[in-house]
């Protein structure tokens, strides 16, 4: 083979049959595409042979964000958050049955990111600082694709998507950053406007950018559920208009019985224009539609899921569970409830087996006020997940992992798409090692920090602990258990040793304090 072949070997696949699973796996990749899978031969390292020995740990497809906000990440430090779980929805809200999420806590997330959003024009260096920390750390967890959501409003101006196009290309060998504009504020400025306001102008400029891959809104931040409709159908027209095929909403983000479920106002609209993008196949093929949150669906009875599932249909609509932000934001109002305030996010496991609904899973945010917790990897919300959905069998854990996998990269749209979590010659060579494990179920239930990041065949991310343990370096000394004095009564010929004994050294060995030991870094 030439030089561009590339060996990973010594590592174990995610096979469902246990058989395949435990054994140790070779793979051949040639330019950025596997080629062939055999049963491992351990041989002699070769100088000619590109190889990396994954040392028996588990090879997963690479993982990818499906959702993730690259300009408003890593601002907690400037984000002052108040409402806590005292927070009440006021009454101005719960008058009219809104359709978005209008507890106090997300405008007070609005109002708090709006204030830093405000300031991003003026320091350009803290966005690009900010942004390459969430891609360097993402790329180092395993992920080699991503859809960057990207605000565009007369808050942020277009400072966000100048610098998500610089960081794009910056870091386009390790990672795809697939951007969306994102219309996070309304696009309709009162509630007496029939006519879009200047974040719907702003948007249409910013679809002329070179690199632009989406567009996206929050129609649940429209005054009103009339203008919330007209932000869904603006967006279709825009996107029908350019040569965007990828729509993504933020929508549902609710927990309200009350609130009409916009998932179906999406539904209408996208067959509304799904005859001419029928009208050449490809389209439809490359159309991709994706529903961000959708909370509100969580109330859905089996019949109501059923329902959804018929009017879906063979439209290319796929749903993002985002956790982390569902988890925090949902269900404050009702925090003196028996068993605290309702709280809920896609049942992924559960859904994708009852109704075949292609659900993922995304971070979302990093560090902000919409989401304070949680780091920057994807399987950690399959560990979260394993909880919240009650689900560790063989069957949740692969599900688990597809959603921040495959299904996440069906989400965005990318077509070059593994269809099983062990690879097959044809696959693109996108990866993720994780070493020290030898199951999918420990990837899943426990994953580990040390991981090797693969994209196109290439090694683009090694992440490793530098192990530093008390524990491991504690010096325990060898002790010759003493010989009881009894036993030199016996043999009066040893009492001078006796003697010598009690006048020497102590007869209980001592530690060392640790501050006097010596520590060793290990790296591993
Ligand atoms: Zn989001």
């Amino acid at each position: 083979m030439a030089g561009d072949s590339f060996f990973i070997t010594n590592v174990h696949l995610a096979y469902s049959d246990p058989s395949l699973e435990s054994k140790l796996w070779s793979i051949e990749c040639h330019k950025g595409k596997v080629v062939n899978v055999t049963s491992y031969i351990k041989e002699e390292p070769s100088s000619t042979k590109c190889e990396l020995d994954a040392g028996g740990g588990v090879l997963l497809p690479s993982l990818c964000h499906s959702h993730i906000h690259l300009d408003k990440c890593f601002i907690l430090d400037r984000c002052d958050l108040i409402s806590g779980y005292e927070a009440k929805i006021p009454s101005v809200y719960t008058a009219q049955p809104r359709s978005y999420s209008s507890s106090r806590d997300f405008k007070e997330a609005m109002k708090v990111t709006g204030a830093a959003k405000a300031g991003f024009s003026l320091d350009k260096e803290d966005l690009l600082r900010r942004g390459l920390k969430l891609i360097r750390e993402s790329v180092e967890c395993g992920v080699t694709s991503m859809r960057a959501h990207i605000e565009v409003d007369v808050q942020a101006g277009f400072s966000g998507l100048d610098v998500a196009l610089h960081l794009k290309e910056k870091v386009r060998l390790a990672c795809h950053v697939q951007i969306a504009v994102f219309a996070q504020e309304p696009l309709f400025s009162s509630t007496e406007d029939t006519d879009p306001g200047p974040n719907f102008h702003l948007l249409v400029e910013a679809l002329q950018r070179h690199g632009v891959e989406v567009i996206g809104s929050a129609p649940y931040v429209e005054p009103t559920i009339e203008q919330a409709k007209k932000n869904i159908a603006l967006i279709f027209e825009l996107a029908s208009r350019s040569s965007i095929t990828l729509i993504d909403f933020h929508l549902d983000y609710n927990l309200n019985p009350n609130s009409e479920p916009l998932i179906y106002e999406v539904i209408k609209q996208a067959r509304n224009f799904c005859n001419s993008w029928k009208a050449d196949s490809s389209e439809l093929f490359r159309r991709r539609i994706t529903i961000g949150h959708a909370t509100r669906l969580q109330l859905f009875t089996p019949e109501e899921w059923r329902h959804l599932q018929d009017a879906i249909r063979d439209l290319p609509i796929t749903f993002v569970g985002l956790p982390n932000s569902d988890m925090y934001m949902q269900g404050r109002s009702q925090a003196n409830q028996p068993l605290g305030a309702p709280r809920s996010t896609l049942r992924v496991p559960y859904l994708s087996d009852k109704y075949d609904l292609q659900i993922a899973m995304s971070v979302n945010n990093v560090e902000n006020a919409f989401t304070p917790q949680g780091s920057v990897d994807p399987l950690a919300l399959c560990t979260f997940g394993a909880a919240v959905f009650q689900a560790a069998t063989k069957t949740d854990i692969q599900i688990l992992t597809k959603a921040v996998t495959i299904t996440s990269k069906v989400a965005i749209g990318q077509t070059n798409v593994p269809l099983d979590l062990f690879p097959q010659p044809g696959d693109t060579a996108d990866f993720v090692i994780l070493h020290g494990i030898r199951t999918l179920r420990q990837a899943v239930l426990n994953p580990p920090h040390n991981r090797t990041t693969i994209r196109n065949g290439i090694i683009v991310a090694c992440r490793r602990t530098r192990r530093w343990s008390a524990v491991q370096k504690l010096h325990v000394p060898q002790t010759i258990t003493p010989i009881s004095w009894w036993w030199y009564m016996l043999f009066p010929i040893c009492w001078p040793c006796l003697l010598i004994n009690w006048v020497s050294e102590p007869h209980v060995s001592t530690y060392r304090q640790p501050e006097e030991l010596e520590w060793d870094e290990e790296t591993t």
